[in-house]
């Protein structure tokens, strides 16, 4: 910890910023330090081992009266910081969904931080419009999506979903944007679809709609875990007669419980019957059809109205940057745009004004570090990464298969194994306590980091591969301590 008491430093400084030269020396260590750190991320626990509390507790409570030197807080950060990290970074990171930062991401970041440029508006900054324009129209050929979507950059999937569905509501022709929700009486109650395993985010953008969440309604899958279409059709067409009114249909690419497949060709057939908005969350799964044989994964997605995919996740780009592709921009703008006069420019018509297609005003550069990744790695860099991960997941899966007293409990669609352990005779609770405790043995290790999921009431283990430094020695380590950890639960048991 800095001493406060000592005179005060020049960042005390009543103007200007602190200088240069002290910038420089502490950027480049931090530079050298990132270097060093993902060179051997494996050199800290993957999960942190820091109690609640401890991270605040250490760290002085109020703000400093005199400006400090930047090298105390890079000591802080070490010192006290980084023992709070769970490391994504990690080869050993399993748990969720990957989200590693590549070196031409973060130097994306980087570069992002020090233009500082708020792309709002096209004039304040024309590079921010015309890059995201640009490196999203890349994406949209890498993942062979037809021409004539147009994507926009947000912060997760959880608002380019929100977006989407905004823009569902709009296209309903119920004048919403105007007269709002409440107090009508012309005013049906509004139903989004989505399947059972449909991420929560789609339960969130019906609630902050306004729609209610019991307008969110969960059909029924098979037993592969996807959505079923005879379910939606049963379920669009019960509510049609009960005088409600479908607006959208949300299959998924690759569920975050299983990755399971929505079949999103019959599902677009059946909700043009309904007029309802189709939208495609893909946010994990999307990015493997950049890999030419996966690319059937986006089959039929070109009749979807939207898809959110997230760079962030699987396409080795530092948080944050999802991605809200839509063939319908003109009812998003619809639903958002709106120009006060201090916002006014003489642009000429042709330009886009990304504040006109959502909630936010100010805009980050984000483009920049995903452009620089997409050229860093190309098309065929891209998918060799991706590819080899859903390799190692059916290398680990072969695994767990042929070992006795354990399986698979899901099939293995992309880079996620559901599998775990069940000893002889065991009943449901008992395989659960023991999986639980197979799990949390092997988290505290520290070596690797795995989550879990419920199918059907099974309690399931999941280990997800998406991380840029993650190789075989990385998986196979995983399922030696599994295996070291299952004997150590099955001996305390008996
Ligand atoms: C991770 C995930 C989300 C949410 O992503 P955020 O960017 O964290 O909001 C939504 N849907 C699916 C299928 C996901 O895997």
């Amino acid at each position: 910890m800095t001493d406060r008491s000592s005179a005060p430093h020049r960042g005390d400084s009543p103007i200007g910023d602190v200088p240069a030269a002290e910038f420089r020396a502490a950027a480049h260590a931090a530079v050298d330090w990132i270097a060093d750190y993902l060179e051997n991320p494996a050199a800290h626990p993957v999960r942190s081992r820091v109690r609640p509390g401890d991270v605040r507790s250490a760290l002085p409570a109020s703000p400093p009266t005199h400006g400090e030197p930047l090298d105390a807080m890079l000591r802080d950060f070490h010192a006290t910081i980084l023992p709070g990290i769970t490391h994504w970074n990690h080869p050993g990171f399993f748990a969720y969904f990957a989200n590693s930062g590549s070196y031409p991401g973060i130097l994306g970041e980087l570069l992002t931080a020090g233009l500082n440029v708020n792309g709002m508006l096209w004039i304040t900054s024309p590079a921010v419009t015309e890059l995201e324009e640009l490196t999203l129209d890349w994406l949209r050929q890498l993942l062979g999506l037809a021409e004539g979507w147009t994507g926009q950059i947000t912060d997760t999937a959880s608002v380019s979903t929100f977006y989407a569905l905004a823009a569902a509501r709009e296209r309903a022709g119920l004048d919403v944007r105007t007269q709002g929700l409440a107090g009508r009486t012309d005013m049906p109650r509004l139903r989004v679809y989505c399947s059972e395993h449909a991420h929560s985010s789609i339960d969130k953008a019906v609630m902050a709609l306004g729609l209610g969440h019991e307008n969110c309604v969960k059909v029924a899958v098979d037993e592969q875990f996807r959505m079923r279409p005879d379910a939606l059709e049963a379920a669009l067409a019960a509510d049609v007669a009960a005088g409600y009114r479908p607006i959208a249909v949300v299959p998924c690419v690759g569920t975050t419980s299983i990755t399971s497949i929505d079949p999103v060709p019959a599902v677009v057939r059946i909700a043009r019957q309904y007029n309802c908005w189709v939208h495609v969350d893909a946010a994990y799964g999307g990015v493997a059809a950049i890999v030419p044989e996966l690319r059937y994964l986006l089959d039929g997605v070109d009749g979807a109205d939207s898809m959110v995919v997230n760079p962030h996740k699987w396409l080795f780009t530092p948080m944050d940057c999802s991605v809200l592709f839509t063939r319908d921009p003109a009812t998003l703008r619809q639903a958002f745009a709106l120009l006060p006069e201090y916002l006014v420019t003489r642009t000429p018509d042709a330009t886009t004004n990304l504040m006109d297609y959502g909630i936010q005003l100010g805009r980050r550069f984000r483009a920049l570090k995903l452009w620089m990744i997409m050229r860093a790695y190309g098309a065929e860099g891209l998918a060799e990464r991706i590819r080899h991960h859903c390799e190692l997941a059916r290398d680990f899966a072969g695994m767990v298969h042929f070992e006795g007293g354990w399986e698979i409990t899901a099939p293995v669609t992309l880079s996620l194994v559901c599998f775990r352990h069940v000893p002889a005779g065991a009943d449901e609770a008992t395989i659960a306590t023991v999986n639980a405790a197979i799990m949390e043995r092997v988290n505290a290790r520290g070596h690797v980091y795995l989550s879990h999921t419920k199918l059907d009431g099974r309690y399931t283990l999941r280990l997800a591969i998406g991380n840029i430094r993650t190789d075989r020695e990385h998986v196979e380590l995983a399922w030696r301590e599994l295996r070291d950890a299952a004997a150590v639960v099955g001996n305390a048991a008996s």
